[in-house]
């Protein structure tokens, strides 16, 4: 029999890519198509689904093309997504209602403090859900589309609109969207990316019809919630993938956590991309947080009991390297913020804390805005790009002293993903300032690589957790060698910098 492969699509925040693995869980093909990143004014960001949708096609096709594969080659696909942004769209004609808007958006600031004025505060939904009240997560996003564009509300009253994230937009499409022949798109999604609205209770895993109607959003509009790994359905007959079982969705930081072979309590990843993320898995038990973190499904595969995660969420991480080559002008690439950063031996005394979006974990302030603090004569190009590199490192490790904190165990070691791990400046001085080893696997794309797990799982294609446990396998280590008393000087310095960017909007 000829070899058989799983492909995953990772719709991103920048990109969407395919990417097909063989049973080693190593990559044999990818290709990617970043799309359009709009601002159409300070604070808000969306994306075009209809671009999306198309990018979709075109690497679902060029990875096929590039692996020399077909359809009959792979056994599954997986689909893994930027979580939290939201849209709408037309049942009847699979048209949006308008943009999607994006997990960073920012709009929705005074409709999260309506609701947290209804009683309650920010944590008004969050021993229900899991998370605080904030501008972040898809629920109040939908309110805001309802309010603001014209006649959608009624549309959606009369059950002619769907809700979805981007997870559930890309299904729809695969297996048929508004109808081609007598297929037809079907509408669901799974518990991490449900678990990101506001909107599901995450012990039941359904929705939550008072926590919708405070919100003004029809109970119709929401997806039905399936596990992480199930067979959901086939792709449709005129795609690239016809035939092949749709088999998996995750959130795409729980398709890294998955990815990483965190399968058992207490192990945790930390994915540097757009933002950073650090889930640690909690197993059957929902560990409320006091420090900040959410509580949140890490996975659900097929009828076996839920998973779930505490996760430190970083607005701007590696976006803050692309602002610097984008918006400074300092860099050319995002690869040369390191030859930048080490033109000097240290940040000179100067702190960046981007608070773009307002500061998430674990602070949660949406008045929040940037700074970069400390500033002398002395100050040149290449200590701000030290300090760029440094607010990665110093977010993550605030994240890891609350996680800590929450689960009562201090974690001995970390595993990192995502497209700043190359940078070895970084990453020796994130163990440094963690005080534990940063291990990076040999396959860096876990994103991908868990929804193909996840996918790969529900068609017997791998057996079990051991099956992925054994395909992770360590690229490299990095050894913390900084004095305590340094350490602790530096993150000092920190913490009064993340205070100089507080009450700056109202
Ligand atoms: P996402 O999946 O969120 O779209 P990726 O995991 O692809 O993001 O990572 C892309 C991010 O990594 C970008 O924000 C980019 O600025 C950053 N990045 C890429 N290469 C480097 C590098 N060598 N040093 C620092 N940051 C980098």
């Amino acid at each position: 029999m000829s070899e058989k492969f799983v492909a995953a699509i990772d719709q991103g925040t920048t990109s969407t890519r395919c990417m097909i693995f063989n049973h080693k869980g190593r990559v044999v093909a990818v290709d990617q198509k970043e799309h359009e990143q709009i601002f159409p004014k300070a604070g808000w960001v969306e994306h075009n689904p209809i671009e999306i949708w198309e990018n979709t096609r075109t690497v679902v096709s060029g990875a096929l093309a590039k692996a020399d594969l077909t359809a009959a080659d792979i056994v599954a696909v997986g689909i893994t997504n930027q979580r939290e942004t939201a849209m709408v769209w037309d049942k009847h004609t699979g048209k949006p209602v308008y943009n999607a808007i994006v997990w960073q958006d920012t709009r929705t600031a005074a409709i999260c403090e309506e609701l947290a004025a209804m009683g309650g505060g920010a944590e008004r939904y969050k021993a229900k859900v899991g998370l605080p009240l904030a501008t972040y997560f898809s629920g109040p996003k939908v309110r805001w589309i309802l309010d603001n564009v014209e006649g959608v509300r009624e549309r959606a009253e009369a059950g002619d609109l769907l809700f979805g994230n981007m997870d559930t937009w890309v299904l729809w499409n695969m297996t048929g969207g508004a109808g081609q022949g007598d297929e037809r798109g079907i509408h669901i999604t799974d518990p991490t990316n449900a678990s990101r609205t506001m909107l599901m209770d995450l012990e039941t895993l359904t929705w939550d019809e008072s926590i919708a109607a405070d919100m003004g959003i029809p109970m119709s509009m929401l997806p039905e919630i399936r596990s992480s790994s199930e067979v959901y359905a086939e792709g449709r007959q005129r795609g690239a993938l016809h035939g092949v079982p749709i088999a998996g969705i995750l959130g795409d930081q729980q398709a890294a956590t998955f990815g990483q072979a965190c399968l058992s309590p207490g192990e945790a990843k930390n994915t540097y991309g757009t933002g950073n993320f650090m889930l640690l898995n909690t197993g059957q038990e929902m560990v409320p947080s006091k420090n900040g973190l959410l509580t949140t499904v890490c996975y659900k595969i097929g009828n076996e009991p839920t998973v779930y995660a505490l996760e430190g969420s970083i607005a701007v991480s590696g976006s803050l390297v692309q602002w610097v080559r984008d918006n400074l002008g300092l860099i050319s690439s995002a690869e040369e913020i390191e030859v930048l950063a080490s033109s000097v031996d240290d940040n000179g005394g100067c702190y960046f804390v981007p608070a773009f979006s307002g500061l998430f974990a674990p602070y949660w302030r949406a008045d929040a805005r940037g700074a970069i603090v400390g500033l002398t004569r002395f100050v040149n190009k290449g200590h701000i790009a030290r300090a760029v590199l440094e607010a990665t490192a110093f977010q993550t490790k605030e994240v890891l002293d609350a996680m800590n904190a929450d689960s009562g165990v201090d974690l001995t070691a970390l595993k990192v993903d995502g497209g700043m791990v190359v940078n070895e400046t970084l990453m020796q001085f994130q163990a440094d300032i963690l005080g534990v080893p940063v291990i990076r696997p040999v396959v860096a794309e876990t994103t991908a690589l868990g929804a193909a797990y996840a996918a790969g799982l529900a068609v017997g294609f791998w057996a079990s957790g051991d099956d992925i446990r054994n395909n992770w396998a360590e690229d490299k280590r990095w050894e913390p060698n900084m004095d305590p008393a340094t350490r602790d000087k530096a993150y000092a310095l920190w913490k009064k910098a993340v205070t100089k960017t507080f009450d700056w909007v109202e």
